[in-house]
Parts: C-alpha cells; sequence; structure tokens
C-alpha cells in the first residue's frame, strides 16, 4: 500500500559514517505515525532528508501531497510578530494564503499576543506558533520534531490535544519524531524504532508500549 510519505531502503552517509542505514518507512493519508529513538539514531537527519537539505547516498523518499514541517527549537523569527510569522507559513498559497483565521481559531491563545514579538513568547506559546504557522501552508501531512522539547508537561498534553483534534477533523497525517516515547506510543497509530540508523522495531504503537524491549529502552523501564 503506498503512503503520502514513503521512504525505502534510505541510507545516508555523513563523511563516511553511515547516519540511516536501509530505513523504510511509510505514514498512510491520515496516519499518526511516531519515529522514535535516542540521541543520535539518526532522527534528526530523516528529518533533513524530507526538507532537502541532506541527501541519500541511496533510496527515495516520495511525498505524496502537501508536506510542512515544525521544525526542533521551533525557529521562530524572534524579532517579528506572532502575526507576521504565521503569514510566513502561508507565503507560497498568495493572498490567500495570508488568511490566519483558521490557526487562531484553533489555537485562541494566540489571539491577545498576535501582536507581540515571538522571541518574548513562552516555549509552549512558541511552539502553537510553529504549528500554527505549519498549518498556514494549508499542508496533508505534518512532520512535527520534537513536539515535547524543553516544555512543561502540561502544556505537552495540550498540544498534543490540539494535534489529536487536527488529526480527527481534518484528516491530517503526523509524522511525529520524538524523544519521549511514552507520549508518541500514547498519540500515535503506529511507530518505528529508530537504533543507530536501522529500524529496529515498528508496528502498532499499542503492540510497541507493550514490547518489553521497548519499555526496557524507552519507557523507563515500566
Ligand atoms: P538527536 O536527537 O541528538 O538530534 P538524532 O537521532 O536526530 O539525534 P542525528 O542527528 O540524525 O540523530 O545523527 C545520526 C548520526 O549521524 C549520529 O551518529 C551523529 O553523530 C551523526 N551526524 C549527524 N550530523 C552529522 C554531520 N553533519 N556530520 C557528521 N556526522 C553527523
Amino acid at each position: 500500500m503506498t503512503g503520502v510519505i514513503e521512504v525505502r531502503d534510505l541510507t545516508v552517509r555523513y563523511s563516511g559514517a553511515t547516519a540511516l542505514d536501509g530505513v523504510d518507512l511509510t505514514v498512510h493519508a491520515g496516519e499518526l505515525v511516531a519515529l522514535i529513538g535516542a540521541n543520535g539514531a539518526g532522527k534528526s537527519t530523516l528529518v533533513k532528508v524530507l526538507s532537502g537539505l541532506v541527501h541519500p547516498a541511496s533510496g527515495t523518499i516520495t511525498v505524496d501531497g502537501r508536506l510542512a514541517q515544525v521544525p526542533e527549537g521551533r525557529e521562530m523569527f524572534g524579532d517579528l510578530t506572532v502575526d507576521d510569522n504565521l503569514r510566513l507559513g502561508g507565503w507560497r498559497n498568495g493572498r490567500k494564503g495570508r488568511d490566519t483565521t483558521h490557526v487562531y481559531d484553533l489555537f485562541p491563545d494566540l489571539i491577545p499576543i498576535r501582536a507581540r514579538r515571538a522571541g518574548a513568547l513562552s516555549g509552549g506559546q512558541q511552539q502553537m506558533v510553529a504549528i500554527g504557522r505549519a498549518l498556514m501552508a494549508r499542508p496533508d501531512i505534518l512532520v512535527v520534531d520534537e513536539l515535547s522539547l524543553g516544555l512543561a508537561p502540561l502544556i505537552v498534553t495540550t498540544l498534543v490535544g490540539h494535534l489529536r483534534s487536527l488529526h480527527a477533523d481534518r484528516g491530517l497525517a503526523v509524522l511525529l519524531i520524538e524523544q519521549n516515547a511514552r507520549l508518541a506510543l500514547d498519540l500515535c497509530h503506529r511507530a518505528y524504532v529508530l537504533e543507530s540508523g536501522r529500524i529496529a522495531l515498528h508496528g502498532a504503537a499499542a503492540d510497541l508500549a507493550r514490547d518489553p524491549r521497548v519499555a526496557a529502552a524507552y519507557l523507563g523501564g515500566h
């Protein structure tokens, strides 16, 4: 079965060192998929290949539909307002792309701070802006790189709720790249476990959450 993202036999080398080794990964339309793995497993490398920043040594990536990314660390334009950051996400879609209404409908918390400098916001607010900016591209697929990094648990729960409703209400597919395996397995339908550049395990998230190998390595042994 084909998906909206199809990664086939992907190998990436950095000056000789292999960062990804024969990776296969599929995200189907409207599916929530997690990619989990420890530091240095190769998650960022896969994101960089998806955004065209790194070229693979071999293998293919096919994207069917419009893909938008929520980058690790949010990457706000700190001196620009929330509103301007959002509008930048829609620049490809011309005049219509500058309409931010649908983002403020989703994140009403951003309305009172729309004129504030993005650099002055909290991490959670910035992550909302980063997701909102990605949604301005009207994507079919959202690639979210480290949703939870540096954020308080309550804020992460709120953001996860937003991703759930985007999936349920708009049929958005999400590839969630996450160090927090518990969060990722809880949110997603399927998951891939990346270890030293290879997919060590993949399957239904509920099955992986019960897998003793996953529990020992990624869920604190519980
Ligand atoms: P993290 O969560 O720390 O970002 P990661 O799972 O995203 O980890 P990558 O950053 O993709 O892992 O790194 C995969 C491997 O490739 C690591 O061994 C890393 O040291 C190596 N690597 C990453 N970028 C480069 C580079 N530009 N040059 C050489 N080696 C690199």
